[in-house]
């Protein structure tokens, strides 16, 4: 049987380039997003001329009530999962100053960055437990998409970083917890990648890049971030639970 995978937010962006690489290697993938069906269509249609088997989830991650007919679906269809990659994330709809940021942007960003994957990761985990108690050859791996912004301030988005710092302790909690089922929990901290989250802002990273940003200089793509779900999932790195991949560049060094 093949290996199945949940990505949420995986229809575009840096969640597709994971989808895309996820069938490459023989996973029957469920796409989570919030678009209607018929707006993923040609995407969830690409995806199946892989060969493998794709279904869409369709649900609010950090709505209770979606998140687990989302749950049940994936569970109706698949029947198993082996990796959950938590990817659904969203930027402050309008970039603020501390000083004026709003209670309205700051409970949307937490619900769908933070207490959304948190109790999506619940559910999966507690299915993954059962999956490996019935079955002792049974792999899971939880990869998080996390972000550089977990430590590097941008004032101007304060409730996306506090997002990020939350959820890197998200991934040492669920390592934690998950350790003695031997399900192992990481993040993968990408630097600025070029995505439809960062096209509002592409002319001000195009000059930042061009003056050293990153160490490597050049943006970042989702296949940069793709690359090293495969290997985690691939179980690559096997000893490693609730560790930080670094996938920026080289832009967190600190330098002088
Ligand atoms: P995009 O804006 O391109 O895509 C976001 C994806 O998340 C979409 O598929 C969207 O679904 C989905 N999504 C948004 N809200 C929800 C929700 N409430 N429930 C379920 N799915 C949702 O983002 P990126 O690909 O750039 O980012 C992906 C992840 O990577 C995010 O967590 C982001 O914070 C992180 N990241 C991005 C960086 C960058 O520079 N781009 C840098 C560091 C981290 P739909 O397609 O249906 O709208």
């Amino acid at each position: 049987m093949r290996p199945a995978a949940l990505v949420t937010g995986g229809s575009r962006g840096i969640g597709l380039a994971v989808s895309r690489m996820l069938c490459e290697k023989g996973y029957d993938v469920a796409v989570n997003g919030v678009r209607d069906e018929s707006q993923v269509r040609d995407v969830l249609d690409d995806l199946r001329s892989i060969g493998t088997s794709v279904i869409y989830c369709r649900g609010d991650v950090g709505d209770p009530e979606q998140r687990k007919l989302m749950v049940d679906q994936l569970k109706d269809s698949f029947g198993r999962l082996n990796v959950l990659v938590n990817n659904a994330g969203v930027a402050p709809k309008e970039r603020l100053d501390p000083l004026e940021a709003t209670e309205e942007s700051y409970d949307r960003v937490m619900r769908i960055n933070l207490k959304g994957p948190y109790f999506l990761t619940q559910a999966i985990a507690n299915w993954m437990v059962q999956q490996k108690k019935a079955n002792r050859e049974y792999r899971g791996t939880i990869v998080n998409i996390g972000s550089i912004s977990a430590t590097i301030v941008s004032a101007n988005r304060g409730e996306y970083c506090i997002s990020k710092a939350g959820f890197a302790m998200h991934s040492k909690i669920w390592a934690v917890r998950l350790g003695e089922f031997d399900i192992p929990v990481y993040e993968i901290r990408p630097g600025v990648i070029k995505t439809d989250m960062t096209s509002k802002v592409q002319e001000k990273y195009d000059k930042l890049i061009a003056e050293g940003l990153n160490v490597q200089p050049r943006w970042g793509y989702p296949d940069d971030v793709a690359k090293a779900v495969d290997a985690l999932a691939d179980g690559k790195f096997p000893f490693s639970t609730g560790d930080v991949f670094m996938v920026d560049g080289g832009i967190s060094i600190q330098r002088l």
